[in-house]
């Protein structure tokens, strides 16, 4: 009896005539995520792809893992495929599902049959098939309303499968649908939750990081570097750019209102993010802000940043509460490290009473009695790239 996935999409079925593009790219993400583990056959029907196993001794759990982190899939099945007949699905279908039905006290079956020739209507397979079952665990009664197991069996084209039940997928859109994006991703709680937010509308995340040594130090960057492994399980690989900052972050203290620093540091980040998209061909920003959280990320504050774009920032945890972030924190598995208490290099320097409602004319007044141009085109020249390869560590 062979094991079989069934990866059903989500809004890729919606899609109309451009269907087959999504889908080509999903079977894509999908090949590259499973490369590694064995051979895989890949079919598609119907709005699911059959992930089929070839090489004995594949870690069917790990698939499953996998596969439930990749964008554009909606659910999942771990499935028996088997043979194309009653007495058939009968004997090797129950078995397979022998710790499930051990343990319920109630079950339904459900049958689908979108091969039409199959000789036994859905009724009647789901009649037959759950006499078989109650034939062999007695124990169980039948409940179609609310079960303990819901035995799905399908009758497609070339085999029967049979499961209990569905797991659910990623959701969104298959990573690298929609473009490309550059996170600006620090050691905090909110930009890894804003970055698999993103990936998770298709997009395909780079990742950008500013670092003060030596008021920052190596374990922070490496902490970050930790966070885009972990989030790459869903968003893919990932280019991570690291910045140098230290200079700019001196000539702040030293040039510009102490109240003004913060708004002008970060003016510099998003001016020093877009020209290092441009080069890598991203086409928007991505933060982790969210309006009222601390004083940079007020109303006023967000113009005074958005002033330097020339490319769509994109803050999708702009509206959520803090409570609401960390529970996909927790989810991605990004929380643990993101409270290490090692120090950004947004805190170096803190102003001790920054300006909440800074006026754009004044922060660009003073930020102009400084030629930063030089410092910014230095930095950029000097940031150092590395790509994080999807990993899986926690599957
Ligand atoms: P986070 O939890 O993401 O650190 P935060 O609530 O601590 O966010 P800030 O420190 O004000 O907020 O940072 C706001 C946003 O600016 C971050 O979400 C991130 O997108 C970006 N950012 C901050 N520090 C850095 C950094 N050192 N490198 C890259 N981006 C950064
Ligand atoms: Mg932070």
């Amino acid at each position: 009896m062979k094991e079989i996935v069934l990866a059903k999409y989500g809004e890729i079925a919606l899609k109309g005539l451009n269907k087959s593009r999504f889908e080509s790219l999903l079977v894509k993400n999908l090949k590259r995520r499973l490369g590694d583990l064995g051979q895989f056959r890949y079919t598609r029907a119907q709005s699911i792809i059959y992930i089929e196993p070839l090489d004995d001794g594949i870690d069917m759990n790990d698939v499953v893992a996998r596969v439930s982190k990749t964008f554009g899939i909606a659910s999942i099945c771990r499935s028996a495929e088997l043979p194309k007949n009653f007495e058939g699905i009968v004997a090797e279908g129950i078995p397979y599902l022998d710790e499930q039905l051990s343990f319920a006290k109630t079950f339904k079956v459900t049958a689908r049959r979108s091969d039409k020739k199959f000789p036994m209507k859905s009724p009647e397979i789901c009649m037959e098939l759950g006499y078989e079952i109650l034939r062999r665990y007695p124990h169980l009664t039948v409940d179609v309303k609310n079960p303990d197991v819901e035995v799905i069996i399908e009758i497609r084209e070339t085999n029967a499968y049979i499961h209990a039940g569905t797991i659910a997928g990623a959701g969104g859109m298959p990573v690298g649908s929609s473009g490309q994006a550059m996170l600006l991703l620090s050691g905090g709680i909110d930009s890894p939750v804003a970055g698999y937010m993103m990936a998770k509308r298709g997009i395909h995340i780079s990742a950008i990081h500013y670092v003060s040594p030596p008021y920052t130090s190596d374990r922070a960057r490496m902490k970050v570097e930790r966070l885009c492994s972990k989030i790459s399980a869903y968003c893919g690989d990932i280019r991570f750019f690291c910045v140098p900052f230290t200079e700019i972050q001196e000539k702040i203290k030293d040039e510009c209102p102490e109240e003004l620093f913060t708004i002008i540091m970060r003016r510099i980040m998003m001016e020093i993010a877009q020209r290092i998209s441009v080069q890598n061909n991203c086409n928007a920003l991505i933060l982790g802000e969210s309006v009222g959280q601390v004083a940079s990320q007020t109303m006023e504050a967000i113009v005074c940043t958005d002033a330097v774009a020339k490319m769509p920032v994109f803050r999708p945890v702009i509206g959520m509460d803090k409570s609401e972030i960390v529970e996909i924190a927790r989810k991605i598995d990004t929380f643990d490290i993101s409270i290490e208490p090692y120090e950004d290099c947004c805190t170096v320097f803190t102003p001790k009473h920054p300006k909440t409602s800074p006026v754009l004319s004044e922060v660009e007044e003073a930020q102009s009695r400084f030629d930063f141009e030089p410092l910014i085109a230095e930095a950029v020249n000097n940031t150092e790239m590395r790509i994080f390869k999807t990993e899986f560590q926690s599957c």
